[in-house]
């Protein structure tokens, strides 16, 4: 019988009998797994907390036919404040439902479970990072990190230096300059060559928090600030340049949206 310990963060949860269930653990070394966890809402006091939605913990898992089954559980970390607050527990929902998607099954993926911790932590213990500040960084560092990282250094057309407001240019990586905009037509949703064409209009400070969370340590990623309308403009850019990447929506994004204050 096969056997296997890794580190996991349980991103999913499906309640299969009184006491059972089974969750999917986001992990660095095998992707996503689906794990039945038999007495899980019985075990002693130690088990339970690895049991809960957001608990990172340390698995030893027995694989039985095509199925793993959980044989212990040493609980790490619990990011226990998300559960408080509905805003913030909606967003850590969305930051999962988003990377089980990513998370391929048996795939080896350090920066997405390194991203998604980092995330989670300031979700649960950093209340003065506004939540569409985490929310941002998260949709626009998760791209760059699964190949969608935008050339921002110069005008993807003209060579130029960005000076003053800019537009990205979601579906090819680029941005474009303020003189370029104007010559190209109709710079909204339309067809061209089988490439939709995107371009989100960006404030200076928009760009140069890109810029940091593109190139920033994984540790530093939020570390920045934003007001209120230049987060405003951030956030939309973020979530818009990722889930056309992704081409999918999130029923879970909808609802924190419909919440948030
Ligand atoms: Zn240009």
């Amino acid at each position: 019988m096969e056997e296997l310990e890794t580190d996991g963060l349980v991103v999913r949860e499906t309640q299969t009998g009184t006491a059972d269930k089974i969750i999917t653990l986001l992990t660095p070394s095998y992707g996503r797994l689906s794990v039945s966890w038999k007495g899980a809402s019985s075990f002693k006091k130690k088990y339970s907390a690895s049991a809960q939605p957001f608990a990172y913990s340390t698995f030893q898992l027995r694989k039985k036919g095509d199925y793993y089954y959980v044989k212990e559980a040493a609980h790490i970390e619990s990011f226990i404040n998300i559960r408080y607050d509905i805003e913030r527990l909606s967003l850590a929902n969305y930051i999962c439902d988003v990377a089980c998607d990513i998370a391929g099954e048996n795939e080896k993926n350090e920066e997405l479970m390194r991203l998604v911790l980092n995330t989670l932590y300031a979700i649960s213990n950093k209340p003065d990072i506004p939540n569409d500040l985490i929310k941002g960084a998260f949709e626009f560092r998760l791209a760059s990190q699964e190949g969608f990282e935008p050339d921002l250094t110069v005008c993807g057309n003209c060579g130029k230096e960005i000076e003053g407001d800019t537009y990205l240019d979601v579906m090819n990586g680029r941005m474009i300059c303020d003189s370029c905009i104007s010559k190209i037509q109709n710079p909204q949703w339309s067809e061209d060559e089988g490439t939709s064409k995107i371009y989100l209009r960006l404030t200076a400070k928009t760009l140069a928090a890109l810029r940091h969370i593109e190139k920033s340590d994984i540790k530093r990623f939020l570390s920045f600030r934003l007001e209120k309308e230049d987060l405003s403009n951030f956030s939309a850019v973020c979530e818009k340049y990722l889930l056309n990447h992704l081409e999918h929506n999130y029923k879970s994004l909808d609802y924190y949206k419909s919440i948030k204050i």
